[in-house]
């Protein structure tokens, strides 16, 4: 019992309280013991050190590490003293992320127009079959996605800069099934769920 709650997930964020990992409660309780980091009380923000959160009793109904002379509670959050890195971003298949793949810019033509000239194309259209997914979506700025319409590249006469892929960075979490609820407090739900419709 006390195994399984010890490899529970701790959400890690960082000195200015963005997400950077997810470490097991075991981990989390050794870099508190070590003073590398705090743990946050999603409830009202309160901060704890080892000595501060050692002292609190587990409330009722909640899970507890049962130590030899103590419960301790189970920290859900901890923040780190001492760590400015910038949290990994997931690979959700969102318009944000695919703009960031792009990087702004036209795959068409190569423009870069800004955000809100810029629109996610269907390289194989809809109407032909073709998929919203990473391989098969692309930026493409107003006048390329009006000169394409409802045409593959080859149909239109047109040539992407380069084949659309799903991008390779490190997902923050590995499973939507360690998620606990109270980090949805520190984690922008529409940052990391949205999903663009198929
Ligand atoms: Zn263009």
């Amino acid at each position: 019992m006390v195994a399984k709650v010890l490899q529970r997930p701790t959400l890690v964020l960082n000195r200015n309280w963005q997400p950077v990992n997810v470490a097991t409660v075991e981990r989390a309780l050794t870099m508190l013991w070590n003073e590398s980091a705090r743990v946050v009380d999603p409830h009202d923000y309160q901060m704890y050190s080892w000595g501060d959160w050692s002292r609190l009793a587990p409330r009722e109904g909640e899970p507890f590490i049962q130590a030899i002379r103590m419960r301790l509670r189970v920290p859900e959050v901890v923040t780190l003293t001492d760590y400015d890195r910038q949290p990994a971003a997931v690979v959700s298949f969102s318009r944000r992320n695919i703009f960031k793949r792009d990087h702004y810019t036209c795959q068409y033509c190569g423009v870069q127009p800004g955000g809100e000239e810029l629109t996610i194309d269907h390289v194989v259209p809809r109407a032909q079959g073709g998929t919203s997914t990473w391989t098969n979506c692309v930026l493409a700025c107003v006048a390329c996605n009006k000169r394409k319409a409802d045409r593959t590249p080859d149909q239109a006469g047109m040539r992407l800069r380069k084949q659309p892929i799903r991008p390779n960075w490190k997902p923050l979490y590995a499973s939507p099934s360690v998620r606990i609820a109270s980090w949805s407090k520190f984690v922008s739900e529409a940052y990391w769920n949205v999903t663009l419709e198929g």
